[in-house]
């Protein structure tokens, strides 16, 4: 419950993500003990929380920590996790025209799923397109679309690429800038394409990326424990806070209005670390700067996504945790099976799923009743031989409004206007996927908080912030 006390922080950090708790966790650690933490949702952990229903622990999605993660962020994790960071292999699946293959998958994976003449067909036009590649690309062809042709070559763009871009930006590939291309780690350079999958194709046994970390009791234990940490040092952390406006003069912020069970609360700050999304910490500015910086920040949008969650009654089995579905014939684009990645996320006589259906927030499929989405989720699962229908006993649905970035052409100057205005407020920085409208994975959320809590103590405070955050914008995404 927020109480009269808080109505003042030297640190107020807004959002308990990860980057936010990263961020409290590093000022406690270096003697910050006046550090408010102000969050919307009811629970901490953000993107990477989760939920329990029906005596089962949920992730918000397929979650885990990626074994080449920044080296901060597994210190971090061992530290406050110790033994319940398992160490996993991973056994992903991919469908992809018609058949599950390894994911990610080798040679003989990606011959078998596309067949001996959609093989040569492919090999033929990734050739093709190392051999244009040597033409330097014309400015007006810089796009998603155009730059993963020149990659990868045509039929793999078609068969893979393409499908994906429209299921994750929901746009059409022509409209999404090259960017999308940059923030991926597995698709950057096609030496590194044909070396991984050569990788695979020739050596059985799992090598290190094979294996990824994972907390026994589930994702949201890190945030967890990371607000346990903060607390024990002295900092406060109240959810069900949402911070409205960020009332400034000249380069400095003043306070938060935020609002809370209906409530306002004026909240005065010495210094702010803010990952709310930076569109709406730019509309809410009091007072706001411009009606062109306003409408550059309303039109940084995000891609939302409705989880199903389903729980049958067929024992637990050993097998993949986390299927991949990039092609548009499918509903969702990603399915995973919790107690695959931890045994203490399910009992054995059960086996949940959790569904992830991309859309954008308010549209059909946002609005659409639980029980609609899962029958049309279990249909295709049963087509799959993923489960039976008649197994599923409970269902239920999460909503996750801001997820996905939408990189569309332009969308880098309409940020940069809405940056420019931030820069200015010399005592807040904004960071985290939704502060930079970055993809972004755990480990970066953890590096960009501690990262922001060191700069927000320095004598500097945001100012230098723009230098030391440009390598945040070269962070590699990994699925
Ligand atoms: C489905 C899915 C699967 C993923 N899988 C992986 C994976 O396997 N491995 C991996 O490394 N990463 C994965 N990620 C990415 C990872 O979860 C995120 O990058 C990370 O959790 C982002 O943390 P954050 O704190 O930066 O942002 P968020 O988690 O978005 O936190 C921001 C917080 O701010 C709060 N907030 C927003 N507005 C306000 C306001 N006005 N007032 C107060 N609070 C506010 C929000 O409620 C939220 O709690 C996945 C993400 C998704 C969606």
């Amino acid at each position: 419950m927020f109480q009269d006390k808080c109505e003042q922080g030297k640190v107020v950090v807004i959002g308990a993500g990860l980057t936010g708790l990263s961020a409290a966790h590093r000022l406690v650690q270096l003697g910050e003990k006046d550090v408010v933490v102000l969050e919307a949702d009811e629970a901490v952990g953000g993107l990477a929380g989760g939920c329990e229903a029906f005596g089962h622990t949920f992730d918000y999605g397929s979650h885990r920590l990626h074994i080449h993660s920044e080296r901060d962020a597994i210190a971090l994790a061992q530290n406050v996790l110790g033994e319940d960071l398992l160490r996993r292999v991973r056994r992903g699946k991919l469908r992809l025209k018609g058949r599950f293959i390894r994911y990610p998958p080798s040679l003989y994976d990606l011959t078998r799923s596309l067949g001996i003449g959609g093989s040569i067909k492919c090999l033929a036009s990734f050739i093709l397109a190392g051999i244009q590649r040597t033409n330097p690309p014309r400015a007006e062809d810089e796009c998603y679309e155009e730059d993963l042709r020149r990659l990868v070559g045509d039929a793999l763009y078609q068969a893979f690429y393409s499908p994906y871009a429209l299921k994750v930006f929901g746009i059409h590939p022509s409209m999404v800038s090259t960017d999308a291309i940059k923030r991926r780690t597995t698709v950057t350079r096609p030496k590194e394409i044909i070396k991984d999958i050569l990788r695979r194709s020739f050596f059985l046994s799992p090598k290190s990326e094979d294996y990824f970390y994972y907390p026994r009791q589930g994702c949201r234990s890190i945030g967890d424990a990371l607000a346990r940490k903060i607390r024990e040092g002295g900092g406060r952390i109240y959810c069900g806070v949402q911070v409205k406006n960020v009332q400034w003069r000249g380069n400095r912020v003043l306070a938060l209005l935020a609002e809370s069970s209906g409530k306002p609360i004026r909240i005065v700050a010495d210094a702010v670390i803010s990952t709310m999304p930076v569109g709406d910490l730019v509309c809410g500015l009091d007072p706001l700067p411009d009606s062109r910086t306003a409408t550059a920040a309303s039109n940084l949008n995000w891609r939302a996504m409705k989880l199903i969650y389903l729980i049958t009654k067929q024992p637990l089995r050993e097998g993949s945790e986390t299927f991949y579905f990039p092609e548009s014939r499918y509903p969702f684009g990603r399915i995973s099976v919790p107690g695959r990645f931890s045994r203490d996320m399910s009992s054995s006589q059960e086996t949940t799923f959790c569904v992830e259906v991309i859309c954008n927030y308010a549209d059909a499929v946002w609005n659409a009743e639980c029980d609609q989405l899962s029958r049309i989720c279990i249909r295709e699962l049963e087509r799959l031989g993923l489960l039976r229908a008649r197994d599923v006993v409970q269902t239920m649905s999460v909503g996750l409004r801001q997820v996905y970035p939408v990189y569309h052409s332009g969308w880098s100057a309409q940020l940069q206007v809405a940056q420019d205005v931030l820069d200015r407020l010399h005592n807040l920085i904004s960071v985290g996927r939704g502060g930079l409208f970055l993809h972004s994975n755990i480990d970066h959320s953890i590096v960009m908080g501690q990262e922001a809590a060191e700069q927000i103590l320095s004598s500097e405070e945001g100012r230098g912030w723009q230098e030391r955050s440009a390598r945040f914008r070269t962070f590699r995404v990994r699925d």
